[in-house]
């Protein structure tokens, strides 16, 4: 086990970006490349490592604004939910996508896996966000994007959000991994640390209390 893993707050808006890769193998997946792109290529560089791919955890601005800049350097894939793409080519014709050479774009689904020498990543399909959104298993790591954070979850009243697909994503999906999974999350919006334990959001975290759609659907005013 060679797990590399580098959480970088970048940007206005407090969003993490990520390196998860292998340290053996010396490559890494950047995952949503926004805003000042490069301090974490001088970050992957700097640690020796090769960035082999892209992973959106879903299509906001916030999380892809440097993807052209990123692959204008590189050669590499994206990896990005297949509803992502649907979502973003029905809402702007060609596409949020449309303009990036096609053979880079790869869609993938829940339950799909990659690897990196021997750290195998698991893409898990969590709607509520937006339709695409998704998660990232990796050993023992969640890395949420904007579905959940540390002590509240993402909003799911902007366009292409559901709160009934968030509660599902939340209850049936997320909090059925193991407690001691650690969650990494999309934005460091708690002053409680960038990351708890699904155990521990479990107890403090409201938003993983509901009981019901009802609950939830009060609890995010909707
Ligand atoms: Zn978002
Ligand atoms: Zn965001």
């Amino acid at each position: 086990m060679s797990l590399y893993l580098r959480q970088m707050e970048i940007g206005p808006m407090r969003n993490f970006v990520y390196l998860v890769g292998d340290a053996e193998k010396k490559q890494c997946w950047i995952v949503d490349p926004a805003w000042e792109i490069e301090k974490a290529l001088q970050q992957a560089e700097q640690d020796g490592l090769d960035v082999a791919g892209v992973l959106l955890t879903h299509a906001h601005y916030d999380h892809c604004n440097a993807l052209e800049t990123l692959l204008g350097q590189k050669n590499i894939p994206v990896y990005v939910h297949k509803r992502e793409i649907e979502t973003a080519q029905r809402k702007m014709g060609t596409g949020l996508f449309g303009h990036l050479p096609k053979d880079h774009l790869k869609p993938v689904e829940s339950g799909d896996k990659i690897a990196l020498g021997s750290t195998e990543l698991t893409f898990l399909h969590t709607p509520g966000h937006t339709p695409g959104s998704q998660c990232f298993l990796v050993s023992d790591r969640l890395l949420t994007g904007d579905t959940l954070f540390i002590g509240t979850c993402g909003r799911c009243d902007l366009p292409g959000g559901s709160p009934a697909d968030l509660f599902e994503s939340l209850h049936g999906k997320i909090a059925k991994l193991p407690g001691t999974t650690s969650l990494l999350p999309g934005h460091n919006y708690s002053d409680r640390g960038p990351t708890h334990t699904i155990e521990e959001e479990m107890t403090s975290n409201r938003f993983l209390q509901a009981k019901s759609v009802d609950d939830f659907l009060r609890l995010v005013g909707l």
